[in-house]
């Protein structure tokens, strides 16, 4: 090097890098113009109906920690515990020395609060939809799923390679359409053809139900495996909380439960729930649960105390009180779906740009609900996403619904 002087790439200016971040900034300019541009915001407060942001409060109505486990004391020792106990890194993956004794409790425990034969837990919801996906379904089979699912399932559809089919939501007769070709197309080779139904049952952006019983009739007069993913439900929905299969009766009939750990369960990771086989299979097969190392024991070891808090009284007085709080907003305002109860209310305002300002506007007055826009749902649909937790009070309610009525994005009940 010329007089020992070295210039790393980038203060030398010139070559590839920067012709990267030229395309970049002006792919990001686009985002931008079209109101789709995001960014981070820095949080420094635990989660709780009131966040730290900047030097100001905010009331939040942001968060998918439900039933406010996230913060809960009971929830952090077992996690402090696990810590001090199996350290603060599970080493590897859980096939080699990495599956440490809380994920194997977790696995446990998640099997027994959902009444299925077994568990497994992934380290997100994510991989356990990437994992289990791929893991099931191959060029030769169907995967069909509602058109509302999330983002997750779309991927992991993707890269199993399977035929991907989208029926228009919650439309059973579309589905059945899509069933009847998949039984009929040439390509399928098996005995009995391979078509994986896949759904959420709480929509994650618009808080309807999935009509659970009616798609379990129909995947079973097609021979379809049905999937379920109760993301928004578990902890939340039927007498024992394990979700809407439980409320809606049929959990037993669903091949596939799926769920995240890291919502109402108060901590983070995934889960998929269902027959020995299937979770035999899943070890041997699901390349995010095998090439990826285990989650951390802190992570596993609070799952399962949030497991347990929501089988607990404690936990059905939690889901309690977050339904009364959702019916008390009911009661303020007009809201879509309204006849189903969840902790999701979407606000619907339409364009892109309008939604933001909306939320900006919203964040002037001291309350923080995000502006959900493309891709994330669809182009044209954006809106503010409220979700409601057991920890809001009757006051936070009544703060939020007088807001959105003083800027006119609701309109009061009479
Ligand atoms: C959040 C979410 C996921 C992903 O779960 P993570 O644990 O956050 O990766 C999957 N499905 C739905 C419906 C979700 O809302």
């Amino acid at each position: 090097m010329p007089g020992g002087v070295y210039l790393c790439p980038a203060v030398v200016g010139t070559g590839n890098l920067n012709n990267l971040d030229t395309e970049l900034s002006r792919r990001l300019d686009a985002l931008r113009a079209l109101g789709l541009h995001r960014e981070l915001q820095r949080v420094d407060s635990p989660q709780s109906p009131r966040v730290k942001i900047g030097d100001r409060i905010f009331l939040n109505f942001s968060s998918n920690d439900y039933l406010a486990l996230a913060n809960e004391p009971q929830i952090k020792e077992a996690a402090v515990r696990a810590v001090e106990r199996y350290g603060a890194g599970a080493g590897s993956s859980r096939l080699l020395c990495g599956s440490l004794a809380p994920h194997h409790e977790l696995d446990e425990t998640l099997a027994s609060f959902k009444g299925t034969e077994a568990a497994l837990s992934f380290s997100s919801g994510y991989a356990a939809a990437i994992g289990t996906l791929c893991a099931l379904a191959g060029k030769d089979d169907v995967i069909v799923v509602d058109k509302l699912v999330h983002a997750c399932i779309v991927d992991a559809a993707r890269l199993s390679g399977a035929k991907l089919r989208v029926f228009a939501h919650n439309d059973l007769n579309d589905l059945e359409k899509i069933l009847k070709w998949a039984r009929r197309r040439p390509g399928a080779c098996h005995p009995a053809p391979r078509a994986l139904v896949v759904t959420e049952s709480v929509f994650s952006m618009d808080g309807d139900q999935a009509p659970l019983g009616e798609l379990i009739a129909l995947k079973e007069r097609y021979g379809a495996w049905l999937m379920v993913d109760e993301a928004h439900a578990t902890g939340l929905y039927g007498k024992h909380r394990r979700g809407l299969a439980e409320e809606c009766g049929p959990s037993g009939r669903i091949e596939i439960q799926m769920g995240t750990l890291g919502k109402a369960v108060g901590s983070a990771g995934g889960c998929i729930c269902g027959s020995r086989t299937l979770i035999e299979y899943l070890i041997n097969r699901a390349r995010s649960f095998i090439f990826s190392t285990a989650p951390v024991p802190a992570a596993a070891a609070a799952a399962a105390a949030g497991v347990r808090f929501i089988q607990s009284n404690a936990g059905e007085n939690r889901r309690n009180a977050l339904w009364d709080r959702v019916q008390e907003l009911n009661s303020k305002f007009k809201i879509q779906n309204s006849k189903n109860r969840s902790a999701i209310i979407p606000v619907i305002v339409g364009p892109e740009g309008k939604t933001v300002e909306a939320a900006a506007a919203l964040r002037e007055q001291g309350i923080f609900v995000p502006a959900i826009r493309y891709p994330t749902v669809g182009r044209g649909k954006a809106r503010l996403r409220v979700s409601v937790t057991a920890a809001h009070s009757t006051a936070d309610i009544c703060e939020l619904a007088a807001a959105l009525v003083r800027l006119q994005l609701v309109n009061r009940k009479s």
